[in-house]
């Protein structure tokens, strides 16, 4: 295995975007009510082989759907009750799940910004941001962990189409990630391009 990315499973707190690490993003849209979220490919899978692995794994979600008055705040909270049995019966675990409904991008809980970290470190005084994965789907995910000293894992089936953030390395999905533990994973092909 690529040096470099074994690295990753030296990390001992996970953090994880939402849509489009976890559930299958809806474009121009949001998870409105609990029958439009979808578990990406083996995504629930991965997240109970993950547990085994991390300390604590928390979720970090910026939501300004309900600002902007498409879902209630409820729905919100259904879905991540919904999702967290989900993972739970399965034999996983997610510790936390923080969102930011606020519409303001100076917000200081919506990403990129950095708050949502800081509540789950209120909740976790353990979690070490040095010792943490951050895992996204989009900049403003790679711009929040570079800025709190993550290791930052992109999601995507291709090369990104911006230069910066960069992230540290990219992977196709979660599940992708969470075989990292087996011992036969290769990756020297294109699942995981270590960009660092
Ligand atoms: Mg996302």
């Amino acid at each position: 295995m690529n040096p470099n990315i074994s690295r990753l499973k030296t990390k001992h707190f996970l953090f994880l975007d939402r849509d489009g690490v976890i559930n299958v993003h809806r474009p121009n849209d949001y998870v409105k009510a609990l029958d439009e979220f979808v578990f990406l490919p083996r995504a629930l899978e991965a997240l109970v082989k993950l547990s085994k692995h991390f300390s604590r794994i928390v979720i970090v979600t910026n939501q300004r759907g309900v600002s902007k008055g498409k879902m209630h705040e409820s729905a919100v909270q259904e879905v991540h009750a919904y999702l967290q049995k989900q993972v739970e019966d399965a034999g996983g675990k997610i510790d936390g799940i923080y969102y930011c409904i606020h519409l303001d991008d100076n917000h200081p809980n919506r990403k990129p910004n950095s708050g949502m970290a800081f509540e789950a470190k209120k909740h976790f005084p353990e979690i070490d941001f040095s010792q943490s994965m951050m895992v996204g789907d989009s900049r403003s995910d790679i711009e929040f962990g570079n800025r709190l000293g993550m290791t930052t894992v992109l999601i995507k089936k291709e090369k990104p189409g911006w230069q910066k953030p960069v992230p540290d390395f990219i992977f196709s999905s979660l599940a992708a990630i969470a075989e990292l533990w087996e011992d036969n994973a290769n990756y020297i092909g294109e699942d995981a391009l270590a960009n660092k």
